[in-house]
């Protein structure tokens, strides 16, 4: 353990089982010395979610489900209760109807465009401004993206509006909170296989291309993001605001695949 995190505390939104980017991080910081809290998105994740957090040491768990609001204030006043201030906020949480992850995105609908932003963007800044309250002494908070915010990926459709729209938000709240020294930053994270991954038309597809044609040759691990998470988390990126900071093997740098790629 290097003591990075060591005194430092924070929320964890966004673990649903051991697969979870939210989990790779969480597992990341607190091998590093953080002390953790962790929502979980209603019972049935409960199951899931209290081993892994007694597995770090936490038993500070709360149901949160962002699309109602008095459970996001239920949260973030059990944090302020029990904790005073934290020190960082991780978020991973998205969700679009798997029905529109498919397809053309102009046959998507209104009624899911609304929901995906809220879940998958508004989330991030309703929690944002109240964990800010909570970091009187600067922090760093982390969200989760896709390079389909900036490109036109197969089937991601609105997510990668809403990823577009999050990124956005990264910069506005760096904005907002840079005096308070809290620094707001973004994961690009290449794909991988998780629930939320699995609900994309043609996954599989995504997560082959990606190891084909990345310059390093491979998809990305748990371990590859809570690397970044550690960084993004702690004071090694104490000059680094309003980034969207890339763990996709290099995929995002590539406008086409090598000639020999494309012979294998
Ligand atoms: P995951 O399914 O493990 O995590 C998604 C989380 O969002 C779950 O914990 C779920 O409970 C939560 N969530 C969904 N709706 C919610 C709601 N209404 N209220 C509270 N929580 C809710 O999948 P993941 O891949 O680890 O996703 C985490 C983040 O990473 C997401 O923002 C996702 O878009 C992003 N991301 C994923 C990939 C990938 O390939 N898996 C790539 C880049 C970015």
């Amino acid at each position: 353990m290097s003591g990075l995190m060591n005194g430092k505390r924070g929320l964890i939104m966004g673990v649903a089982n051991d697969h979870s980017i939210a989990w790779g991080i969480a597992k990341t910081l607190h091998q590093h010395g953080a002390e953790l809290a962790f929502t979980y998105q209603g019972d049935a994740l409960h199951k899931r979610v209290k081993p892994l957090a007694e597995s770090v040491g936490s038993s500070f768990l709360m149901p949160c489900d962002v699309e109602d609001i008095a459970s996001v204030d239920a949260v973030w006043e059990t944090v302020k209760e029990k904790w005073g201030t934290i020190d960082f906020f991780v978020h991973a949480v998205g969700f679009s109807d798997k029905n529109e992850l498919k397809g053309r995105f102009a046959d998507n609908t209104r009624e899911n465009f609304v929901r995906t932003m809220v879940i998958s963007c508004f989330s991030f800044a309703e929690s944002a401004k109240r964990a800010a309250a909570l970091m009187p002494n600067g922090g760093a908070m982390v969200t989760l993206t896709y390079n389909g915010g900036d490109r036109a990926m197969p089937n991601y459709n609105v997510m990668g509006l809403a990823k577009a729209a999050l990124e956005s938000s990264v910069r506005y709240l760096a904005v907002d909170f840079g005096h308070q020294n809290i620094r707001v930053n973004a994961i690009s994270a290449g794909p991988i296989r998780t629930l939320a991954g699995a609900g994309i038309g043609d996954a599989r597809y995504m997560f082959a291309f990606q190891q084909k044609y990345s310059p390093l040759g491979r998809g990305v691990s748990l371990e590859d993001l809570g690397g970044a998470g550690l960084y993004l988390c702690s004071n090694l990126s104490a000059g680094v605001t309003g980034e969207i900071h890339f763990v996709d093997s290099g995929y995002n740098v590539i406008a086409m695949p090598q000639p020999e790629a494309l012979k294998a």
